[in-house]
């Protein structure tokens, strides 16, 4: 069984490896939607993998170091992509959730990346 949680965060960025006059390369924000997914069997006696609060839990210092800050200046993050952050999120998090098994990351409606861990 999966499941998913959805988070919003606000930040800005700058890509310093895209070529010159890249729209990337000039500080901007996006809103950013991350999606953590767990998998795992559903215990029998709760009915659920695991509580949806306790996603919410093990993600929440990370919101704190991520919204509304400005995301190159966070070691590890030097040159945030949505491939790097959600690459960052997935080192940061796996710790405290074993069972992750995706980070999805949007920085736009129309665009986003999966990570799987690999
Ligand atoms: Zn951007």
């Amino acid at each position: 069984m999966q499941l998913r949680r959805t988070f919003q965060f606000e930040a800005a960025h700058r890509l310093p490896h895209v070529p010159t006059g890249h729209k990337c390369a000039r500080l901007h924000g996006h809103s950013f939607q991350v999606e953590i997914v767990v998998d795992g069997p559903v215990d029998q006696k709760m009915g659920w993998v695991m509580d949806y609060a306790d996603i919410k839990a093990a993600f929440a210092p990370l919101h704190q170091r991520l919204d509304h800050n400005y995301l190159n200046e966070i070691p590890g993050l030097e040159n945030p992509t949505s491939e790097r952050i959600a690459e960052w999120i997935w080192s940061e998090l796996q710790p405290a959730l074993p069972l992750l098994t995706e980070i999805v990351v949007a920085e736009t409606c129309t665009a986003r990346c999966v990570y799987r861990g690999a």
